[in-house]
């Protein structure tokens, strides 16, 4: 990573549910950065598959699907910092949390071509700086350097308990087993996959949150960053 840049990148990954887009948001916040969750790139490129029927096994079909399409990355919102994808011009945000979303995305996160198109898409965005940026390999895949590596973490059974908390109070009375489930699910397809799985990087620095509020964390993460860098650049 050469050039100038407007401020440090700060890398988060985790599991599933873990609060690393809340937290990150916050951090973001307090720094006047912006912020970017890559799973929504993931979760955007599945959805358009499905609507366009692509198979998701055939990975040429939807590595060639992701290079005909225009991707942005932009606020919602006039002055937010939060960037969304925007596909061919339109955003894409409530219909990537659809289940059926869900449970494909690990399915295309899992093609290398898929890996390899948007880790660039992912390094383009960040390499100025002024960014935190969250998903499962961004520590380790695609700025091993970071300024500021995180690994959030927190045991499967808080992450289930705080997804059905939320999805009771949106009004949905989803069973907490069956969430439990899907979660140690998606850690399994996150850790065993070949290309960039989820792993802690070695000079990450570790947070459990499972007793620690979203604000606690993201005051940790701030002290971490008002230390300064990892190391001279
Ligand atoms: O973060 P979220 O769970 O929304 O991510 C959606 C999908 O994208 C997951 O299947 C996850 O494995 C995948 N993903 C990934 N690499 C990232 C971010 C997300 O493989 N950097």
């Amino acid at each position: 990573m050469t050039g100038r840049r407007r401020g440090m990148i700060i890398a988060m990954d985790g599991p599933a549910g873990v609060g690393k887009s809340t937290v990150g948001g916050l951090v973001a916040k307090a720094l006047g950065y912006k912020f970017i969750n890559t799973g929504e790139m993931y979760r955007a490129l599945t959805w358009r598959a499905l609507e366009e029927s692509v198979d998701l096994d055939d990975h040429g079909a939807v590595v060639a699907l992701a290079k005909r399409l225009a991707w942005e990355f932009k606020p919602v919102e006039e002055g937010g910092i939060t960037l969304k994808t925007f596909l061919d011009g339109v955003p894409v945000t409530g219909q990537i949390r659809e289940e059926r979303v869900s449970v494909n995305s690990s399915r295309v996160a899992e093609n290398p071509g898929v890996r390899k198109f948007l880790s660039k898409l992912q390094r383009e965005l960040g390499e100025e700086g002024a960014i935190v940026m969250e998903g499962r390999d961004i520590t380790t895949h695609v700025f091993p350097d970071a300024d500021v590596k995180i690994y959030l973490d927190a045991s499967p059974e808080e992450r289930a308990t705080r997804r059905h908390r939320q999805l009771k109070a949106a009004g949905q009375d989803v069973d907490r087993n069956a969430i439990l489930a899907a979660i140690l699910k998606r850690d399994l397809n996150d850790i065993k996959r070949e290309i960039n799985p989820l792993k802690r990087a070695s000079d990450a620095m570790i947070i459990d949150s499972t007793r620690m509020t979203m604000h606690e964390v993201a005051e940790s993460i701030l002290r971490r960053v008002r230390r300064g860098k990892k190391d001279a650049r």
